[in-house]
């Protein structure tokens, strides 16, 4: 049985709020942050959990409702887990073609059995602003990372990201079969689960 009715998703991004409401059911409503506030908080912490959870309780401290939040990236062996939270913002703000021949460059002279990386996803939900026992689901999606880009679907690193199971890279797959495999899709049965709504 979901606890609550209605949460907020602290985020302005119309596509995770559809997709996040899709994934969740009709059981509980998302309502989008943007409806309380243009605001965005800096995202100061160090782990894609710490940013989840300081956007989620920014979110219940503003609107007054339970709250979501998501944090994402990709996070690559051989380099420390980089880019890891910076994944966006990688190349300097110059976009995802920029990010991905960055990723390129920082592993050119790198073996295939060193280029272990895994894309993330953190969701955090609080019931109230100071909860104590905030719900924290982690999905994590391993793969490798390619010697050049192969695909054209999804966005971001997709290109480069070798998918082992399915032998093709994440932007070669169809929508719906990432959407099942996805660091998110495993983010969010983890959350389902824990809510009562599997
Ligand atoms: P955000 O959580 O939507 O802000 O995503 C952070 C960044 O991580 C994105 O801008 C992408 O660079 C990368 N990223 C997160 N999820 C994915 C994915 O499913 N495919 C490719 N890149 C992703």
């Amino acid at each position: 049985m979901m606890p609550f009715q209605e949460l907020v998703l602290a985020s302005h991004n119309a596509g995770k709020l559809k997709e996040l409401q899709a994934m969740l059911g009709d059981a509980v409503r998302v309502r989008s942050i943007g409806e309380f506030s243009a605001v965005e908080p800096e995202e100061t912490g160090l782990s894609f959990v710490e940013n989840a959870l300081l956007k989620a309780r920014n979110a219940a401290r503003i609107s007054g409702l339970p709250a979501l939040a998501d944090d994402s990236g990709l996070a690559v062996d051989f380099l420390g887990g980089a880019p890891g939270i910076y994944s966006a913002r990688y190349a300097d703000g110059q976009g995802d073609a920029a990010n991905n021949a960055k990723l390129l460059d920082a592993l050119k002279d790198v073996t295939d059995e060193q280029r272990g990386a895994q894309f993330v996803c953190a969701l955090v939900l609080v019931r109230h602003a100071d909860d104590p026992l905030p719900i924290i689901c982690e999905g994590l999606w391993p793969g490798s990372i390619l010697h050049e880009a192969r695909g054209v679907e999804g966005f971001g690193y997709d290109p480069l990201f070798w998918v082992s199971e399915r032998g093709c890279s994440s932007a070669e797959l169809p929508a719906a079969e990432k959407n099942q495999l996805s660091h998110r899709a495993r983010a969010m049965a983890l959350l389902k689960q824990r809510l009562g709504i599997a």
